[in-house]
């Protein structure tokens, strides 16, 4: 039966029905509200487009008769009958499913019985996935991956199961691969046409097949279909929409109009540069003289500067405020974390010295030529946890102008913050902020300032072409002259003697001058004599702020107590008691520093450590971004295998900032031996874009078509942001969608794909929304 005409044999739902119909008019209330909740699919076409994980070939099934000790099996077979017993060595019970295809049986033992003894009952019919093994003479599968078939699937339409793959989605609780898969194919048979988005000459030249024909194709594959033409149409969709959707955004920005930021000469910008300790690098001359023509034009500057941790982006964005403070505007400087947002209030406070003298008044009186005479500015902090007076008085200099410079965290966007002349936004390290908020951002500057994305996660080309596809990006590709290189080296955290050498290390450096972080993958409870003051409430920088970290979250063991096989994880109170008690650290000044410390306390902690009045600081993940201590020359990772590798080459990026080499020490308990690759990995080598790429491929692990839905990190649903086949897709999915935008900019001509365009950006609003 040809795909349409199974679906006109269905079609039990009055109305057109087409992919932006909402589930909940065809699918039973219930299963809709599941859908939305366990998986976010909303839409007929949310659902078309999650994925099978895999399929079950099933002339490829395994017989019951000849299954070999060891090796992969798949069978579909009938529950005969179940049994469980309390286990001796162990709390709970085990449940053993028997099953038979007539003439052989087969035991599916299960540790956690709860769901599968319900799921698995006499007389049900499955497909088993799993390694054989014999147990007492018995053939056994435990915990197999199974999924439930429908009676009629097997008995009513046997040949339909035998010439066709079974699709097995990813299940959560309620939501079985089989309620799935019976509820794909409502939709699919009551949707009356699935429309082509795409010119058809376009859909010839790419030589894809239909959309409607690679739906059909992806959850109903008919055996020896081609399943790589059906996904990469819809992997090419997926591209398409989000092309045309920048491309519009530009074609957009280049009609905006904001006041071009012309310095007027010897102002702050060049006093600024005769204080500077260092020569620029020709990098950031270059970068600097790009932004400078750009800032000077009308049209709104819409740059990401990509650079490696250490580059020095922060002198070229405080070089562009001023440029712009010169010219009479404000700029405002957002950081993911109050550490850093400190940070950077202090060094550019203390780089600006008299000039930023705190409380002085500009010299000279308002008139139509202060801005031209302005000789000092403000820098104003403004965070989300300071006091109410500071705070307020923050509010009154970006309102009034006196500050030329405001610094904050997301405090300055979440609120009403206004600006008397907001002339440049920059966004420091942006993989800590949602796409979203760089446009909320932007709105509030009313789309009139010139904004500056910088960020040293190096973006896959892939990302870059989609999430950050409507900005330009500029980098810095050399480091300052004068560092020495990181070296990394994986640490066995069982073996005492290489421990006990770690921290011999950290004492050596300590012992040359030096200073040291100790990274926890948790906070853990202080010693009731520690006195350290805590604010009650969540983590203010917790890691997970946005977006972009959830690439990292894979391996980010914070606020788990437990790692696996129920290790302990290593938490900051308690590492830094340890290492107090620890001989070869005697007399070492220890402290800590989290994100749940009160905000003064969290400030102390830091300035201390930048000026030397700690020797180790045992800290969490809130020091990962930006923080700049030259001094500070070793690391140490403790369960360095709960972290993302791009996370760890952030972190290890906060050493080796000065001329003494850095040093960083990953510690794992952990041998398993992914997690030893990953470090591995991380230790071999120092090019953070290879790394992120890794990071990216490694999360596909168990992926058969690479179709996991894994794409909320990215809001990519099909695509794969790791995979080159996927760059190149996207490219020509970018190159063939800015062509049909610049011929047609409302997409009055292509109203399908205009529609997949506007349910594309209602997804993402909404999502927005219910973020907060
Ligand atoms: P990132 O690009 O990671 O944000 P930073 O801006 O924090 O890097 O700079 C790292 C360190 O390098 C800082 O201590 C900064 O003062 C220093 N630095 C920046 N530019 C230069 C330069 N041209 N020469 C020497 N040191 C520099
Ligand atoms: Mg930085």
């Amino acid at each position: 039966m040809t795909p349409a005409a199974q679906r006109g044999s269905r079609g039990a739902v009055a109305g057109l029905l087409t992919e932006d119909t909402p589930l909940r008019r065809i699918v039973p209330a219930k299963a809709a509200e599941a859908l939305d909740r366990h998986k976010g699919l909303r839409t007929v076409a949310d659902l078309l487009e999650y994925l099978p994980r895999r399929y079950v070939d099933p002339t490829q099934l395994t017989d019951l008769g000849e299954l070999v000790e060891g090796e992969e099996a798949f069978v579909v077979a009938r529950v005969a009958r179940s049994s469980t017993r309390a286990m001796r060595a162990r709390r709970g019970r085990l449940l053993t499913v028997v099953l038979t295809d007539g003439s052989h049986e087969l035991d599916v033992t299960f540790f956690t019985p709860y769901g599968h003894e319900r799921a698995l009952a006499p007389g049900r019919i499955g497909s088993f996935a799993g390694t054989a093994t014999t147990y007492r003479g018995r053939w056994q599968l435990t915990h197999p991956e199974y999924t439930l078939l429908d009676e009629d699937e097997v008995a009513g339409h046997v040949e339909r199961y035998r010439s066709h793959l079974i699709p097995v989605y990813s299940s959560t609780g309620a939501l079985t691969s089989m309620k799935i898969r019976s509820l794909v194919d409502l939709v699919l048979g009551s949707v009356e046409e699935i429309r082509e988005p795409l010119p058809a000459q376009l859909v010839r030249r790419r030589g894809l097949p239909g959309r409607a024909e690679a739906i059909d194709t992806l959850h109903r594959p008919a055996v020896g279909a081609d399943l790589r033409a059906a996904l990469r149409r819809l992997r090419y969709d997926e591209a398409f929409v989000l092309q045309t959707i920048l491309a519009q955004r530009r074609a957009e920005a280049q009609t905006l109009v904001t006041t071009a930021r012309v310095a007027a000469p010897g102002g702050l910008l060049a006093a600024f540069d005769a204080r500077l300790p260092f020569e620029l690098t020709a990098g950031q001359r270059q970068v600097s003289e790009v932004l400078a023509a750009e800032l000077a034009r009308s049209t709104p500057m819409h740059r990401l500067l990509q650079g490696e941790v250490g580059s020095g982006k922060t002198v070229v964005a405080v070089r562009a405020m001023l440029a712009v403070v010169d010219a009479g505007g404000q700029a405002a400087l957002l950081a993911p974390t109050e550490v850093l947002a400190a940070q950077h209030h202090r060094s550019i406070t203390q780089m600006l010295g008299p000039l930023a003298a705190d409380g002085m008044l500009p010299l000279g009186e308002p008139d139509a030529d202060l801005d031209a005479t302005r000789r000092a500015t403000r820098v104003a902090l403004l965070t989300g946890s300071q006091s109410a007076p500071a705070r307020r008085a923050a509010l009154e200099d970006a309102r009034t102008g006196q500050a030329g410079i405001v610094v904050g965290t997301h405090a300055l966007i979440q609120e009403h913050v206004a600006f008397h002349d907001l002339g440049l936004v920059v966004v420091d390290e942006q993989h800590r902020f949602g796409v979203q908020q760089r446009d909320t951002l932007r709105d509030k500057a009313s789309a009139a300032a010139h904004l500056l994305v910088m960020t040293a996660t190096p973006i896959p080309r892939t990302v870059a072409m989609t999430v950050f596809g409507d900005m330009e990006a500029l980098s810095l590709t050399e480091l300052p002259a004068g560092r020495s290189p990181i070296e990394t080296f994986v640490v066995d955290a069982t073996r005492p003697r290489w421990v006990a050498r770690t921290w011999e290390r950290v004492a050596e450096e300590v012992a040359k001058g030096h200073q040291a972080y100790v990274v926890c993958p948790k906070i853990g409870e202080p010693a009731p004599s520690s006195g350290d003051r805590r604010r009650a409430g969540p983590e203010a920088d917790a890691t997970a702020e946005d977006g972009w970290d959830r690439w990292d979250d894979t391996g980010d063991g914070a606020g788990q107590d437990a790692g696996e096989a129920g290790r302990e994880l290593a938490g900051v109170y308690a590492v830094a008691a340890e290492l107090r008690a620890t001989p070869a650290l005697a007399g070492l000044r220890v402290e800590v520093l989290h994100g749940r410390l009160d905000p003064s306390a969290k400030d102390a902690a830091m300035s201390a450590f930048a000026s030397g009045q700690i020797d180790v600081l045992v800290s969490t993940t809130v020091i990962e971004v930006g923080v700049d201590v030259p001094n500070a020359s070793t690391m140490v990772v403790m369960d360095a295998d709960r972290f993302g590798l791009s996370q760890l080459h952030q972190l290890r990026g906060r050493v080796g900032r000065g001329r003494a080499g850095g040093l960083c020490l990953l510690m794992t308990g952990s041998d398993a031996p992914p997690a030893r690759q990953r470090l591995d990995a991380v230790a071999a080598t120092t090019d953070g874009v290879e790394l992120a790429r890794l990071d990216l491929a490694l999360r596909r692990e168990g992926d058969v078509l690479g179709a996991r839905q894994s794409g909320r990190h990215t809001g990519v649903r099909c695509l794969r942001m790791g995979d080159p086949g996927d760059e190149e897709l996207i490219g020509l999915a970018r190159e063939d969608a800015t062509a049909l935008v610049a011929a047609d900019p409302t997409l009055a001509a292509h109203p399908v794909l205009r529609d997949r365009v506007a349910a594309r950006l209602d997804a993402r609003q909404a999502a927005y929304l219910r973020r907060g």
